[in-house]
């Protein structure tokens, strides 16, 4: 697409990003028949070509307004629209970079900055987070229906397997998960110690950013990336094999770290070693032998791939061969591309959009009866599960 980027725009280090991405972009439209938003509300502008075509008016210098961040405000940053595109045009990223551009020049309501500002003062801090949740479950009983359903069941911290082995892979301590669903990580470590490997928690790591960044405050989002990367390096230089995500939000987020910090002449080359060896569990244990964990069973799972396992990692398939190897039965999904509606906060920023992708995501996860729904990212979890009679769970929990 020919492309004349505005004078603003040519004195950000990322603009000869930004052109690529958009000369890339023939507009032939085939993303939009991927797009969940705009197989939702069928206009152009909430489909991923009219969005590229809103950013493009932006930054060739011409109008943005309350509209153009309506229509950016509903994308889910799913990036169904990348796998489809023949074009490779990196629609995430250009959605990221042009969003803060438009944060900077269109002031939201009050109420909305308010809501946003709480969010980002909550969720990427796991003891304030802690604290929250903990009132949560004292005050449950008199809590509104519709709160009550949010609020996940207590789980309770168990110990994880000793340091014992030879090989040693990292974990980030992270912010929400471990609060909401402490087995998810201790699943990780006892099937890596099964398997000779010790799952090492930074504690000094925190959150990854990936809320900070999407909801356009890359500062902070940065800052998070860096402390993150100071936190595990000494481990690193002490011959860690691999850091290990057991959410796969978190895991793109990490592994984008080089991307997101190349213009760092500090941190750029520790960002790219840090990224090379972010694994999402799944492509931790494919590369294993799992005989140890067959067993004939007969319970049926319908595995929910989250968009950043299946389009932002490209993992497709990998934790379906995984869940095979260990004697699971899995039920078919259809229209496995589309987004449950979870996508970090859209479920808060858009409930409307995210209870009717819910819906359908559902649907079509129990269209084959299963005993278990099991997924790869604690927000699909959780939003899955507020919603569903059949149990959620991720599938490292389904290994031990
Ligand atoms: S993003 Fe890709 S699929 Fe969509 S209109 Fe552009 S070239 Fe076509
Ligand atoms: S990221 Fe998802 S919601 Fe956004 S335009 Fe692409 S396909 Fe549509």
């Amino acid at each position: 697409m020919q492309t004349e980027l505005a004078e603003f725009v040519k004195a950000r280090p990322e603009h000869r990003e930004l052109e690529s991405i958009l000369r890339a972009c023939v507009h032939c439209g085939f993303c939009n028949a991927t797009c969940p938003t705009y197989q939702l509300l069928g206009d152009e502008l909430d489909g991923p070509r009219g969005r590229i075509y809103l950013l493009k008016q932006m930054l060739e210098g011409g109008p943005v307004s309350a509209l153009t961040q309506r229509h950016l405000d509903r994308c889910l940053s799913c990036r169904s629209c990348e796998t489809t595109c023949p074009s490779g045009v990196r629609y995430g990223r250009l959605l990221d970079l042009g969003r803060v551009m438009v944060e900077s020049r269109v002031r939201r309501p009050w109420l909305d900055r308010l809501r946003r500002g709480l969010m980002l003062a909550l969720f990427p801090y796991a003891s304030r987070f802690d604290l929250l949740l903990r009132l949560g479950w004292l005050l449950k009983p008199v809590l509104p229906r519709v709160l009550r359903q949010k609020l996940p069941v207590r789980q309770e911290q168990k110990a994880w397997p000793p340091a014992d082995r030879a090989r040693k892979m990292l974990a980030f301590s992270g912010c929400v998960q471990e609060t909401l669903r402490p087995s998810i990580d201790f699943a990780a470590a006892s099937v890596l110690h099964v398997l000779g490997i010790s799952l090492l928690r930074v504690e000094a790591t925190g959150c990854c950013g990936a809320l900070n960044y999407h909801m356009s405050d890359h500062e902070r989002a940065l800052a998070l990336a860096r402390s993150n990367i100071d936190a595990c390096w000494p481990h690193v230089e002490q011959g860690a094999e691999a850091i290990v995500m057991t959410a796969s939000g978190c895991g793109l987020m990490v592994k984008e770290y080089a991307q997101l910090l190349q213009h760092d002449r500090h941190y750029a080359k520790k960002a790219q070693r840090i990224a090379a060896m972010t694994r999402d569990i799944g492509e931790i244990l494919e590369a294993e032998d799992l005989s140890c964990f067959y067993r004939d069973r007969q319970t049926r799972v319908a595995f929910q791939s989250p968009c950043t396992l299946q389009h932002g990692q490209k993992l497709s398939g990998c934790v379906e061969a995984i869940l095979k190897k260990a004697g699971y039965r899995l039920t078919a999904v259809t229209n496995a591309h589309l987004c449950c509606g979870s996508a970090g906060v859209y479920a808060l920023l858009q409930p409307e959009l995210a209870e009717r992708l819910r819906y359908d995501k559902l649907q079509a996860l129990q269209l084959g009866a299963p005993d278990i729904i099991a997924t790869a990212n604690i927000g699909c979890l959780n939003h899955l599960q507020s919603a569903s009679a059949t149990p959620v769970k991720h599938w490292i929990e389904l290994l031990q």
